[in-house]
């Protein structure tokens, strides 16, 4: 699971993060919401050390983290290394290699690490398998549709095998009827007992995957519970994000 304690995050003089607290149980899925600017993906970002707090205590995949101001790096970029072999992450834009197939596009980063080749290989089909695409292992993205290609970027996201995985909107650039492959997708990756954080600002996407929710304001989490938040929120300014 996930344990944030008082995080906090400066851009310059721009307070973006503020005294976020939060924990996230094993193998659920949590949704992230909130207005454009209220610091969802900054957030996301903490989670994997691309950006790094100023502030506060993180436990994540079984590292423990304290961040201080002024803190000696260093170390820290250590450890960022070793943990983004665990938590991995997925985005809006697939990120796929053009020139490579779909094969080689999931075994390429296993491989540079160290993963043997065949081994790298099997485990690659056997994801492919497991989001839908085991026929389009030779394939090129550019011949995918965006739901496809939002799949074999999950797959590759699970190549090293992570007990974390965030997504940054990972349907905004997808049709609404393609949205449910991704929809099915985390939650049989959530019965495997990956730990997900979804971004999101497609509110009936999120109902259909949270089993949490965190909704974000302006640096702050202002709401924070089960997904029976959604059908009782608890304040007035998520009940207002939800109608709108
Ligand atoms: P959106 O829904 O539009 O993606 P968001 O909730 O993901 O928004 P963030 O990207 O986390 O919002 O940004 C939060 C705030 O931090 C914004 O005011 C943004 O301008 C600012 N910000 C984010 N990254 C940086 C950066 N690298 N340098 C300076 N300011 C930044
Ligand atoms: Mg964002």
């Amino acid at each position: 699971g996930i344990v944030v304690e008082s995080l906090s995050k400066a851009f310059g003089s721009t307070q973006v993060l503020k005294d976020i607290s939060f924990s996230i149980p094993r193998g659920e899925t949590t949704v992230l919401l909130g207005a454009s600017g209220a610091g969802k993906s900054t957030l996301l970002r903490m989670l994997n050390l691309l950006e790094t707090p100023d502030q506060g205590t993180m436990k994540i995949a079984d590292m423990s983290f304290n961040f201080s101001n002024g803190h000696d790096n260093k170390h820290l970029n250590k450890q960022a290394c070793a943990l983004r072999r665990k938590v991995g992450m997925v985005f809006q834009q697939y990120n796929l290699w053009p020139h490579m197939t779909v094969l080689d596009n999931l075994i390429e980063a296993p491989v540079v690490q160290g993963m043997p080749k065949k081994q790298a290989i099997s485990k690659a089909k056997e994801l492919l398998e497991r989001v839908g695409l085991s026929e389009k292992a030779e394939a090129w993205p550019s011949s995918l549709s965006g739901g496809q290609q939002q799949r074999v970027a999950i797959a590759r996201a699970l190549m090293l095998s992570p007990d974390v995985l965030l997504f940054d909107e990972p349907t905004a650039a997808l049709d609404p009827a393609i949205t449910n492959q991704v929809v099915e997708v985390i939650k049989e990756l959530s019965q495997s007992g990956i730990t997900q954080v979804v971004v999101t600002h497609e509110v009936e996407f999120a109902r259909k995957i949270a089993s949490k929710v965190i909704y974000l304001e302006d640096g702050h989490i202002v709401e924070d519970g089960s997904s029976d938040h959604f059908a009782h929120p608890q304040t007035e300014a998520f009940r207002s994000y939800l109608e709108h």
